[in-house]
């Protein structure tokens, strides 16, 4: 513990446990330098580092927000880190811009694989009924007397 002292006016504020606070500073971090004789804590709980008032000069007693100063004169950094700055706004528009150049691509493969058209004139032998087509006239006459090919060729009779 430190009696961390007003750095304007020099007045002894109360006492604080500089490692165990955070940033910001909390009011209900300090008591009172003589809470034994029922003086009353220095600060509303409640309040932080910006609106934390001297009892006596009425003015922000600590000039730095990640750190009291002592009685002694020193500084006493707050044991836990900085709080993190707002948010850099153009982050989130960097991220989305990046997603969407992903996607975009993606799409753009996705045109690329796209089955092509079923009807092939390159096939010397094409079934109309079937959307099929081959080159060997094997593989003709198997499909022509396949079950498929008939029952293709029957609705389209029917
Ligand atoms: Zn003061
Ligand atoms: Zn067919």
């Amino acid at each position: 513990m430190i009696l961390a002292t007003c750095e304007i006016c020099t007045h002894k504020l109360g006492y604080c446990d500089p490692a165990r606070m955070d940033n910001p500073m909390r009011g209900s971090d300090f008591t009172s330098p003589d809470q034994a004789h029922g003086f009353p804590a220095p600060f509303p709980g409640v309040l932080t580092w910006l609106d934390l008032r001297c009892p006596m000069c009425r003015r922000r007693p600590f000039l730095r927000e990640d750190a009291v100063r002592g009685d002694d004169g020193r500084y006493h950094t707050l044991g836990r880190p900085v709080a993190p700055r707002p948010k850099d706004q153009g982050h989130a528009e960097r991220m989305q811009a990046r997603i969407e150049a992903e996607w975009g691509a993606d799409a753009r493969w996705g045109e690329t694989r796209a089955e092509p058209p079923a009807v092939d004139q390159g096939f010397r032998f094409w079934c109309e009924e079937c959307q099929f087509g081959t080159n060997t006239p094997v593989a003709w006459s198997g499909h022509c007397r396949s079950k498929k090919h008939r029952r293709a060729t029957e609705r389209a009779a029917a």
